[in-house]
């Protein structure tokens, strides 16, 4: 449920007509609607009330806008980071320090370092080195680093390849069969404060078994180890959960994913982490569009839009489905391919798609775009950096600038023994 809806023949951003925020800003343009993440900030924690002891941790890279940030937080989010730049994010959002956690296979011994520095609540560690070495830095600094041991249960998450985490070939995570051991070796490092275990096995889950199948496995883990005598007092079940893309698709019920997690975590004992990325900003989010041209094409026209790979780079990666809507449909309908201007194949976002009809110059949305969106943004083929829009009521301003090409190209120079 979003609140991008049709008013009066116009597509609106909740009390914002489309067109308005594409006269003020241009396009291509990503709009998010506040309330449609407050919404889901609340379906996703009301679906755990029946959870005590919880730790919500919005996943930032989903959507890492500062805006976008501040509103979670108001909702009592913390955050979820994989850089020190999103760490940044989120302590300028506004979010206690004490509320994020430092996810991610490749954290450098300078984050390390900073979020260190920063305070921050829990690092997920993904191999014994790195432990060692946060150990060492905390305790440099007469500090104990929280810490939890992320886990790769070895499960099939059933999602696209490239977002699947736990497989055991997967780069993520330490074996589930040597978490006993290496829990035990860094549980007794001075600079480190052992906490529990993390997992997160992927992304865009349609179907909740695969993460209960998960779940299982590290609940088992959690008996080992207490049997062992390992002191566990959270478990960090990461994010995962899917939207639907299609109108045909149907998304977990949070209210059921919320009662499969307090199933198989009845006797737990911990503190449960969740860390939901997509579930919350992905609905919430469309990225406008002007139709530049419609090109006739050997079987269907080409529909090319002023938006491209570079904005909205998951049909390209993924070969993601974006819902594709007229901002003013004109009740007809024509079969066409949607492509952007750069300069590559992959930059098509759908082919013998039925579509509104659609002409040169109206203005389109692709749905669904609210994560995993202008976080993945570039400027290939020298494009401005797509600017964001908050919509809150009928309230509406630019959270991100468009970064113009020549912005760019002012932060390059030509060597001195290269001059003219
Ligand atoms: C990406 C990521 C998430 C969020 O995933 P979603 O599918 O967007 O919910 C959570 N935790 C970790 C460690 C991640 O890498």
């Amino acid at each position: 449920m979003d609140h991008f809806l049709y008013q009066g023949g116009v597509l609106h951003c909740e009390d914002v007509p489309l067109p308005t925020i594409a006269e003020a800003v241009g396009t291509p343009v990503y709009v998010y609607s506040a309330n449609t993440l407050r919404r889901h900030a609340r379906a996703f924690r009301d679906g755990l009330a029946g959870i005590e002891r919880k730790h919500l941790a919005y996943a930032i890279k989903a959507n890492p806008n500062v805006a976008v940030l501040r509103v979670l937080a108001d909702e009592g989010y913390g955050a979820d980071v994989v850089s020190a730049g999103e760490m940044a994010r989120a302590l300028a959002a506004g979010i206690p320090a004490a509320d994020i956690v430092f996810s991610g296979v490749g954290k450098t011994r300078k984050e390390l370092s900073r979020a260190l520095d920063a305070g921050i609540g829990q690092f997920n560690l993904e191999l014994e080195e790195e432990g060692e070495v946060l150990a060492a830095l905390a305790h440099a600094r007469g500090l104990r680093a929280p810490a939890v041991l992320r886990v790769n249960p070895d499960v099939d998450a059933g999602t696209h390849a490239k977002i699947s985490t736990g497989r055991k070939e997967n780069k993520f995570g330490i074996p589930i069969d040597q978490a006993i051991e290496m829990y035990g070796r860094l549980a007794e490092l001075d600079g480190l404060s052992l906490r529990g275990i993390a997992i997160h096995i992927g992304s865009q889950l349609l179907d909740l078994a695969p993460l209960e199948a998960a779940y299982e496995r590290i609940g088992l883990l959690l008996a080992d180890l207490r049997r062992f005598g390992h002191f566990v007092s959270r478990i960090d079940l990461g994010g995962g959960i899917g939207v639907p893309y299609r109108r045909s698709e149907a998304a977990p019920d949070l209210a059921a994913y919320g009662a499969m997690v307090e199933r198989v975590t009845k006797d737990w004992d911990v503190e449960l982490m969740f860390e939901p990325g997509r579930v919350i900003a992905g609905n919430a989010g469309v990225l406008m569009t002007e139709v530049v041209w419609v090109k006739p094409g050997p079987l269907n026209p080409y529909v090319i839009v002023d938006a491209a790979m570079n904005d909205l780079a998951r049909p390209a990666l993924y070969d993601a489905y974006h819902d594709f809507v007229a901002v003013r449909p004109n009740g007809a309908r024509m079969t066409a391919n949607i492509a952007g201007p750069v300069c590559e194949t992959g930059d098509t976002f759908a082919m013998n798609r039925e579509i509104d009809q659609v002409h040169s110059g109206d203005l389109a949305a692709f749905r669904t775009a609210g994560a995993y969106g202008a976080s993945m943004a570039s400027t290939y083929n020298s494009r401005a950096l797509v600017p964001e829009v908050l919509v809150d009521g009928d309230r509406f301003v630019v959270v991100a600038d468009r970064i113009e090409p020549e912005t760019i190209l002012a932060a390059e120079r030509v060597p001195d023994w290269l001059k003219r």
